[in-house]
């Protein structure tokens, strides 16, 4: 594969991330001739989008809400992306044809092992959203041994459609479900969060004493939902962390090198006022 020259982060809406910065920094510290931009592209321009990037031979990444239906797009896909049912990174391939990953997959694994130092012992993990990233999170959690998941949805039919995928999800519930209050890790896998204004995505009183929160989104300031847990008690963490590692993954796929993970939090930290 050549190394692409033009990388794109392709959303809708997509003004909101942290991308461009975080991959402009690890193009920069690399020395390669590249630039990463964000684009908006609506669901039914994003077929035409897509013939217009493998004929410019550009890379990059998907977000809300293509993942899912750019898989239908790509002429090749990596096994795990495969199994997570979505792609947030894609390439041009040797022969031209379009191949996809998923490297949120690689990113929530990230996530936990720097926010938790082990993962519990035969873990219930509740996921909250039933979405391309909360079907890369249950292909993450797959390889731990002996974990269970729940996924709560406001539509039940998308939560039970992940769990016909994935025997490690053993229940399918609504967001209602009284089951969250099993479970050791608390996924947000939901976008609500990324408007400040958003409603807390599960109550806290529902959840167990010693439930870690892992929320997917992030933003400037860390999201409501890390922050009233932390209040209560709960180890949590918002998904800048996710956000590093799933884009650490897919700067190798793309330029067969790792990145400096190093300059790439200092953009994100930066921009957020983090550590
Ligand atoms: P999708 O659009 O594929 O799925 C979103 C999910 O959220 C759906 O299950 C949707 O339900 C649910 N949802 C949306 N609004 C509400 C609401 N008001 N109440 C209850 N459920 C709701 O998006 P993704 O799965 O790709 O992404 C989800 C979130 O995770 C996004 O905020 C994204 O930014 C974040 N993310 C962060 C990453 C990181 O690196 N930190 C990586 C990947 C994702 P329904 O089907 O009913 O619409």
């Amino acid at each position: 594969m050549t190394t692409p020259g033009r990388l794109f982060l392709i959303g809708h809406p997509v003004a909101h991330s942290l991308s461009p910065l975080m991959q402009n920094a690890a193009i920069e510290a690399a020395g390669l001739e590249a630039t990463y931009e964000a684009i908006d592209v609506s669901p039914d321009a994003l077929a035409t989008k897509l013939d217009d990037m493998r004929a410019m031979r550009a890379a990059g990444n998907f977000t809300v809400p293509h993942k899912r239906p750019a898989m239908r797009h790509m002429q090749k896909c990596t096994s795990v992306a495969m199994r997570a049912g979505a792609v947030n990174t894609f390439w041009v391939d040797e022969n031209s044809e379009l191949a996809g990953d998923n490297t949120d997959v690689t990113g929530f694994a990230g996530m936990v092992n720097a926010v938790l130092s082990d993962i519990p012992a035969q873990a219930r993990v509740a996921i909250i959203g039933a979405g391309g990233a909360a079907a890369a999170v249950v292909t993450a959690v797959e390889a731990w041994p002996s974990a269970t998941v729940t996924v709560h949805a406001r539509d039940l039919s998308r939560a039970v459609a992940i769990r016909m995928r994935h025997s490690v999800v053993v229940r399918a519930c609504s967001m209602r479900d009284p089951c969250l209050g099993d479970a050791d890790i608390v996924v947000n896998a939901t976008s609500l969060g990324l408007a400040a204004a958003d409603s807390l995505p599960v109550e806290l009183d529902r959840l167990a004493p010693g439930a870690v929160v892992l929320d997917l989104v992030y933003g400037r300031d860390e999201t409501k939902f890390v922050r009233a847990a932390r209040e209560r008690g709960h180890v949590a963490a918002d998904g800048l962390l996710m956000l590093l590692h799933q884009g650490a993954a897919a700067f190798e796929r793309w330029f067969g090198t790792p990145p400096n993970k190093e300059v790439m939090w200092a953009a994100l930290a930066g921009a957020t006022g983090r550590d």
